[in-house]
């Protein structure tokens, strides 16, 4: 019984003398050490509104919401700060370098009102000009492409795209597709599932 209460005098009289390990936050200014792991923030140049950070997000802290009952049809990806449990998986698994979205050193999250620890950013979609289906958002179209290269010409959505990247068209087209569905359609904005039934209509018809 003794010893131990020798050891912490010890330590007490030693702590007088020594500096603290605890900083004097929030009356100075606090600097997180190299690899610490804040709040992480999207980058809406880098982010491609893949979605892959709202998957693999361990405590479903990335809510990812299509949104087509407007005008120009988006993609929001929230964060909220709340639920993170700031384990890096969302920026490791990023698509865009894992730049899209990034931890950074900001650790003071108390805020005041409800809905303050949320952040998000938004991109275009595209949706299916038949059946309103979405495709996907457009940036990570425009990341398709630049992976797989010249051979996005052979796809109709990629295709389409890469005309509005080489200012052929000055956007992706709009138009409505009507059913039936004909063979040439598959050169205009429409989802795979259209897309198949337009080379079953066409095939049918031949046989
Ligand atoms: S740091 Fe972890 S918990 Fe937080 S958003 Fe990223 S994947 Fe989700
Ligand atoms: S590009 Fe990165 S940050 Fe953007 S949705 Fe995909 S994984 Fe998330």
């Amino acid at each position: 019984m003794k010893k131990p209460k020798i050891r912490e005098l010890r330590e007490a009289l030693t702590s007088i003398f020594s500096r603290p390990y605890t900083t004097k936050f929030p009356y100075r200014e606090h600097v997180p050490f190299e690899r610490f792991r804040g709040k992480p923030k999207f980058n809406p140049e880098k982010c491609v509104a893949c979605g892959a950070c709202s998957i693999v997000c361990p405590a479903g802290a990335i809510k990812l919401e299509d949104i087509t009952d407007v005008n120009k049809p988006v993609r929001r990806l929230t964060h909220y700060s709340g639920i993170c449990i700031f384990c890096g998986q969302c920026e490791a698994n990023c698509i865009a370098d894992k730049l899209g979205i990034k931890l950074t050193k900001e650790f003071d999250l108390a805020y005041f009102k409800q809905g303050e620890d949320s952040h998000f950013v938004e991109h275009e979609l595209v949706v299916c000009n038949c059946c309103g289906k979405i495709i996907g958002a457009k940036k990570h179209l425009i990341w398709t492409i630049r992976k797989i290269g010249h051979l996005s010409f052979a796809q109709g959505i990629l295709l389409n795209v890469n005309q509005e990247l080489l200012e052929i068209k000055s956007e992706i087209p709009e138009t409505k597709v009507e059913k039936p569905l004909k063979r040439t359609d598959i050169f205009k904005i429409i989802c795979p599932q259209c897309r198949r039934e337009s080379f079953l209509i066409d095939e049918a018809a031949k046989s």
